[in-house]
C-alpha cells in the first residue's frame, strides 16, 4: 500500500490493515534515490510476503531499522535478514542482546504469551546480525531522503523513533511510542517507564513532521504534528494519555 512518494506499507496485522499476519506491526518500506530501508519486521510469519511486496515494488532493502523488540516488530528480523543478505538490521543499544539472543523475557514475549497476545508455539528467532545504532545516528538513502534514529525509551528499553526527512515532505516512524490522537502504549511490563516516555512525548512535539507511521493503527498523512502536540500537552498537565494496544 503506497502511502506516500516515498514510503509504502508492506505488512500490517489485526491492529492495522490487516494486510498480513495477525501479529504483526505495520511494516515500512522507505525508498531513496540509492537505497531502501525497512523500518521494523513484522512478528516473523509473513517474511514471505514482506519479500514479495518489496521484490514488487522493486527495492532491495539495505536496512532493516527496529523501532524496539517486541516480538510483533522485531520477531520477524532473522528471517528477513536470511532472505536479504546485505541487510544491515540496527536496534536500539539496549534491545541488541536480546533481540541477538532471541531473549523471550528482555523482550516481554512470556508475559505477551501468559496474557493469550501470542500463542505458547510461538517463538522468537534470534538474530545475531544486530547492531546497534545511536541516538541521531543517520542512515543516508539518497536523493535527500535521509532516517535519523531519535532515542525514545519509556515504552521499552532501546526504543527508538525514525524521523524522515525527503527534500519536500516530513515523517516520524514512532514504533509504539505515540499513535494517533496523541495515544501511547503503555504496558505492564518490566521496561516500561512513565517518566522517561513522558520525556519521550515532549521531544517528539519539537520535531517537524507532515506523516506520521506509527507502529499499529491509523497513519496520519498531513498536519501529523497535532498527534505529537496532544501527546506533549496531556504529560504537561502531570497526566498520562490514553493507551492503545
Ligand atoms: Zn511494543
Amino acid at each position: 500500500m503506497r502511502l506516500t512518494d516515498h514510503v509504502t506499507l508492506v505488512a500490517s496485522g489485526a491492529a492495522g490493515f490487516d494486510l498480513t499476519d495477525p501479529l504483526d506491526c505495520h511494516v515500512y518500506l522507505v525508498r531513496g534515490g540509492r537505497h531502501s530501508a525497512l523500518v521494523d519486521a513484522g512478528a516473523g510469519r509473513s517474511t514471505q510476503d514482506i519479500l514479495r511486496a518489496v521484490r514488487a515494488a522493486g527495492a532491495e532493502p539495505g536496512y532493516l531499522l527496529l523501532t524496539h523488540g517486541h516480538a510483533d516488530h522485531a520477531g520477524g528480523a532473522a528471517a528477513l535478514a536470511e532472505g536479504l543478505p546485505g541487510l544491515r538490521v540496527l536496534a536500539g543499544d539496549a534491545a541488541v542482546p536480546w533481540i541477538a539472543t532471541g531473549d523471550e523475557r528482555g523482550l516481554s514475549v512470556d508475559r505477551g504469551k501468559a496474557a493469550g497476545v501470542y500463542p505458547d508455539s510461538y517463538t522468537l528467532p534470534p538474530c545475531p546480525r544486530v547492531e546497534a545504532i545511536g541516538d541521531g545516528a543517520e542512515v543516508d538513502l539518497g536523493g535527500g531522503v535521509v532516517l535519523r534514529a531519535v532515542a525514545t525509551p519509556g515504552h521499552a528499553d532501546g526504543h527508538l523513533c525514525y524521523h524522515l526527512r525527503t527534500p519536500h515532505h516530513r515523517a516520524l516512524f514512532s514504533g509504539d511510542c505515540v499513535f494517533t490522537g496523541g495515544r501511547v502504549s503503555l504496558q505492564n511490563l518490566h521496561d516500561c517507564r512513565v517518566p522517561d516516555y513522558a520525556a519521550s512525548l515532549t521531544l517528539l512535539a519539537t520535531l517537524d513532521v507532515d506523516a506520521l507511521f506509527p507502529g499499529h493503527h491509523e497513519v496520519s498523512l498531513a498536519r501529523a504534528g497535532r498527534h505529537l502536540a496532544a501527546a506533549r500537552d496531556t504529560v504537561a498537565r502531570g497526566l498520562l494519555p490514553r493507551s492503545t494496544t
